[in-house]
């Protein structure tokens, strides 16, 4: 594969951007606009076309990666707790979260819960909100119910911008947001179609620069890419084809994918940073904003651990899913002591041996340096599968 410019530099500038977790991008965007605000999101899903609505820029926050060290925040927390969770305290309480006028968190899971909480009490001077999604989608009710949530929402946004967000204003947060993930789409569907031309670690990379940035600057870097992608050279190898299932919350190590992909794995889909690529299909561009951003949610948004949609299962998805995109096998790659994530798994696994799909259970913690022994297992896997 030539290396161009746009290796050279958009993704080398975005990896940059990522494995900063002093956020120089997020504080240079601030100097450059002193009037406006800046919002962190914590996993999974934040409504980020009211945020850009009300003037701010939507901020992903997703824990510290291998570049942050835990000093301050395992005091905090009981031992046998996910990593995203501690090293997204220890970035607040090393004040790198200085920059941020608000934080949302959400009803995910006992931890993040927790964190909301413990955010709350540790940074008065913040405005830490808490986004109480609907439990039953399946409820007539859910529309109206989170429709008035994200009222609230649009309320607590105005209070910290001091400007409030007028319909027309989310409208064209909403078409600006629509155009961005369908060109997310886009790069998945190229990557499914050839894999071997984009790596999953690069495609990850551009999207999590995407967390960090006005959806204004991301957009012209994600459609230089889906310019420059399909005339790449690269030839396809004797690999398995995998759709990755678990890492919806916390991410695992650039490298870690990397590895993964080394020891003979396409990686055709996963689920990561699954809530800025939340919904399936389009945001309704008419009639009342906040409700197409409700429907959206319980209507067209992707099966995720932390969701629980009676109405399909999550296990008949992810089935269905692998045999859409003519996947080979699952690969499970689950944060540590990630509760959503281990029970779904036992759901995913009765599922895949009732339809005879295989799948590698790995688990992962941010701060992994050393990659040799999930290499080795997924590499053990492969030949079962190409070889067995
Ligand atoms: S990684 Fe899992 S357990 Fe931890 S906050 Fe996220 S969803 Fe909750």
């Amino acid at each position: 594969m030539s290396v161009s410019t746009f290796e050279v530099d958009v993704l080398a500038r975005c990896r940059e951007i990522v494995e900063d977790p002093a956020f120089t991008a997020v504080r240079r965007w601030k100097e450059a606009h002193p009037y406006q605000k800046v919002v962190g999101c914590y996993p999974v899903y934040s409504p980020i076309e009211l945020v850009h609505a009300a003037g701010a820029l939507p901020v992903g926050i997703i824990g510290g990666g291998n570049q942050v060290e835990i000093a301050h925040a395992d005091a905090r927390f009981q031992s046998f707790i996910c990593s995203i969770v501690k090293s997204t305290l220890e970035l607040g309480l090393t004040g790198r979260l200085d920059l941020l006028d608000g934080i949302f968190f959400h009803s995910i899971c006992d931890p993040a819960r927790n964190l909301a909480a413990v955010f709350a009490r540790n940074f008065p001077n913040l405005r830490v909100e808490y986004i109480h999604y609907p439990q039953n989608l399946a409820s007539p009710t859910a529309v109206t119910y989170f429709r008035a949530e994200l009222e609230r929402i649009r309320a607590a946004l105005a209070e910290i911008t001091g400007r409030s967000i007028a319909d027309e204003a989310l409208h064209d947060s909403i078409v600006l947001y629509n155009r961005w993930r369908t060109r997310i789409r886009h790069l998945y569907e190229l990557r499914q179609a050839a894999p071997e031309k984009l790596p999953a670690a690069e495609a990850y990379t551009l999207l999590r620069a995407g967390t960090l940035m006005p959806v204004e600057e991301h957009l012209p870097l994600l459609e230089a890419a889906l310019r420059k992608i399909p005339g790449r050279t690269a030839k396809r190898q004797d690999r398995i084809r995998v759709v990755v299932e678990g890492a919806f919350c916390e991410q695992p190590p650039v490298d870690l994918i990397a590895a993964i992909e080394q020891a003979g794995c396409y990686l055709l889909d996963d689920d990561l940073l699954l809530g800025w690529r939340w919904f399936t299909g389009d945001v309704p561009e008419d009639g009342d904003p906040l409700e197409a951003l409700a429907t959206s949610y319980i209507d067209r948004s992707v099966y995720c651990g932390t969701k629980h949609d009676t109405r399909a299962p999550k296990a008949a998805h992810l089935v269905q899913r692998v045999r859409a995109l003519g996947a080979d096998a699952v690969l499970f790659l689950c944060a540590k002591f990630c509760e959503p994530a281990l029970f779904d798994y036992a759901l995913y696994r009765r599922a895949l041996e009732e339809a005879g799909i295989p799948h590698l259970f790995l688990e992962f913690e941010e701060k992994m340096w050393i990659f040799d022994r999930a290499r080795g297992e997924v590499e053990t896997f492969v030949e079962s599968m190409l070889f067995g």
